[in-house]
């Protein structure tokens, strides 16, 4: 086979989207959006009940969305690789307007679509023109009849971004100024800013682990009546609009946006309780590996085995190594890949002005990819690598389909990008020269994953249900967001946390539950995590016999519901809490390898 092995290329170019920011084709581009949103809003709310008028209307809706997709990702990569960038700060701000009309036609289409008889809608959703769109037109539909009427969403919109979203960037105002000063274990003492903290706490040295604990706590408690006020704000905001808009529970907005159903969020969470003591063992073998009776809180994203000597990498390096794992278990993946250093789709010098983290983006408007991370050098950099390179594989493969059957919510979107991950890691932990020592590094990585995703996730699950459902009657203390935090980290921890060994501050230091344009934020990782664990299980049973069907899987994911997609390509129930346990035990061999580990 021809091989067009990859150059580790480690900036992006946007040259095949515009040829530059702030050139003429990109203000042109600007200028006739917004002119043709302006146009569209126009004939929307002029729009009868005429079935070919609402049918051309959603072809024109759709368009307008990629090219609109085109322009913020082009806008949101160059503000990511350069946050210092004042004049594209200057159109993110800009852009965020834009989208907000986007929205509003949205809505005011959305209240056509719900206002149609039951037989006019399916003539309007059967049109060959909607081909492969009639998923996505009947949630529009179904979103669209809970709206409150056209002039109180737009009220809503626009109040959101001075109530709803203003909450949410007070938090990361507070979070991003906050610093504190710490005692090394040393003696030395430094202020560091917060953004350090994660990082301290996700070391080898427990003793510094626990310093940046115990003194990165302070700013928390002392900022707590304000995130307080945030948090049962934006909480409040939503619990108000609910009312207003005929939602029942507040967990129907974050399922819809799943496009899950109730019964098989319940079978999930169900599996994982009652199978809470297989990520259990696993932070009890932790335990014994550091020495300790149980865990403190400050233990549970630190790595208990260390390779003795760990030589940073370079992204050559890396490159290689993603590019045979992927080759390796799955070509066309790996060529992808490689194709996607040869255009230089990929982002991951590491730079002091680039925005922190990793995402997946694209345009359909030209259909390609970029992912954006800053490489370190480490292990978990590859593995980060190997997931945003997952995203982008998912939205190549949707590539062919129209862009509205490529709408995939973040449980499906999740599952893809840890496939990704677990190509890489068990080709990894199959390589027949690995020395023990590695090997002991992955299973430790791995089991640092699935405590995260069955343990830790759950636990902010348990504490943002209980928060609603007090919220409800009203505002929280700051005491009473502390108890229930604790609580919540009692119950799905149990014995394997220390009597001293919990975060009460959690709800406060936690970024997710202060994130505005996502409710519920966290379950859908654990779905993504269980499912990718099912089809990995698949993989490893059918071999490449399977991938086709992986595909399929793939290219389902924008038009059908969760439970559809599972059932059509692999014919699975989600509903079914064995689906689920099965999936869970698949740790279960690499669990008796740590705990073997442990206990040497
Ligand atoms: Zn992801």
């Amino acid at each position: 086979m021809m091989q067009t092995t990859a150059e580790s290329n480690d900036r992006w170019t946007f040259d095949t989207w515009f040829t530059g920011f702030g050139n003429t084709d990109y203000t042109q581009f600007k200028e006739t959006l917004v002119h043709d949103i302006a146009n569209l809003k126009t004939q929307v709310s002029a729009l009868q009940n005429n079935p070919e008028a609402i049918i051309k209307a959603i072809q024109a809706f759709e368009t307008l969305c990629d090219r609109l997709e085109h322009l913020s990702n082009y806008i949101l990569c160059l503000q990511a690789e350069n946050v210092s960038n004042e004049p594209v700060k200057k159109d993110k701000a800009w852009i965020a307007t834009l989208q907000a009309e986007a929205t509003k036609l949205k809505t005011s289409l959305q209240a056509k679509l719900a206002a149609l008889s039951d037989t006019v809608f399916e003539t309007v959703v059967n049109n060959e023109l909607l081909e492969g769109a009639k998923h996505e037109v009947k949630r529009m539909r179904e979103e669209g009849q809970h709206l409150m009427n056209t002039e109180m969403e737009a009220l809503a919109a626009d109040l959101g971004i001075n109530g709803l979203h203003a909450w949410g960037r007070l938090y990361d105002t507070l979070a991003g100024q906050m610093e504190f000063q710490m005692t090394f274990p040393d003696g030395h003492r430094e202020i560091v800013p917060m953004s350090r903290r994660r990082a301290l706490m996700a070391g080898p040295d427990r003793a510094l682990r626990q310093a940046a604990f115990h003194d990165g706590q302070k700013p928390w408690q002392d900022h707590a009546e304000t995130l307080a006020a945030c948090l049962n704000g934006i909480a409040g905001t939503r619990l108000s609009l609910y009312r207003h808009r005929n939602i029942s529970n507040f967990l129907d907005l974050p399922l819809f946006d799943s496009a899950l159903s109730r019964a098989s969020l319940e079978a999930m969470l169900d599996a994982i309780h009652k199978n809470l003591e297989l990520p259990r063992r696993a932070l009890r073998a932790a335990a014994r590996l550091q020495k300790t009776p149980a865990l403190h809180y400050f233990d549970l994203e630190a790595p208990q085995i260390v390779a003795a000597e760990e030589k940073p990498l370079s992204w050559g390096n890396a490159c290689e190594i993603v590019e045979q794992s992927f080759r390796s278990a799955y070509p066309k993946f790996g060529q992808y890949f490689c194709d996607m250093l040869n255009n230089r789709w990929i982002e991951a010098e590491p730079r002091a002005d680039k925005l922190p983290g990793a995402f997946c983006t694209g345009s359909r408007f030209k259909l390609e990819e970029r992912a954006f991370l800053s490489f370190h050098g480490t292990l978990h950099d590859v593995v980060t690598t190997a997931h945003e390179v997952g995203h982008a594989w998912h939205a190549r493969v949707l590539r062919p389909k129209r862009s509205m059957a490529t709408h995939c919510p973040m449980t499906l979107a999740e599952t893809a990008s840890n496939f990704g991950e677990m190509i890489l890691l068990n080709s990894l932990l199959d390589d027949p020269d690995i020395s023990p020592e590695k090997k002991a590094t992955l299973i430790d990585q791995q089991m640092l994953r699935a405590h995260g995703y069955l343990i830790n996730i759950p636990m902010r699950f348990h504490f943002e249900k209980a928060f609603y459902t007090e919220r409800a009657c009203g505002e929280l203390s700051v005491s009473r967001f502390c108890e229930l935090m604790e609580q919540s980290q009692r119950e799905l921890y149990g014995d394997t946390l220390l009597s001293d060994g919990t975060d009460p501050f959690f709800w406060a230091s936690k970024m997710h539950f202060f994130i505005t344009d996502v409710s519920f934020y966290n379950f859908p990782y654990v779905f993504g995590y269980l499912l990718s664990q099912a089809l990995y299980a698949r993989f490893n049973e059918e071999g490449a016999a399977f991938l086709p069907r992986y595909e399929a899987f793939l290219a389902n994911t924008g038009s059908n519901t969760c439970e559809e997609v599972a059932r059509n390509t692999l014919g699975v129930d989600l509903t079914n809490p064995d689906f689920w346990a099965e999936a869970l035990r698949t740790i279960e061999p690499a669990l008796k390898e740590y705990e073997a580990l442990g206990s040497k």
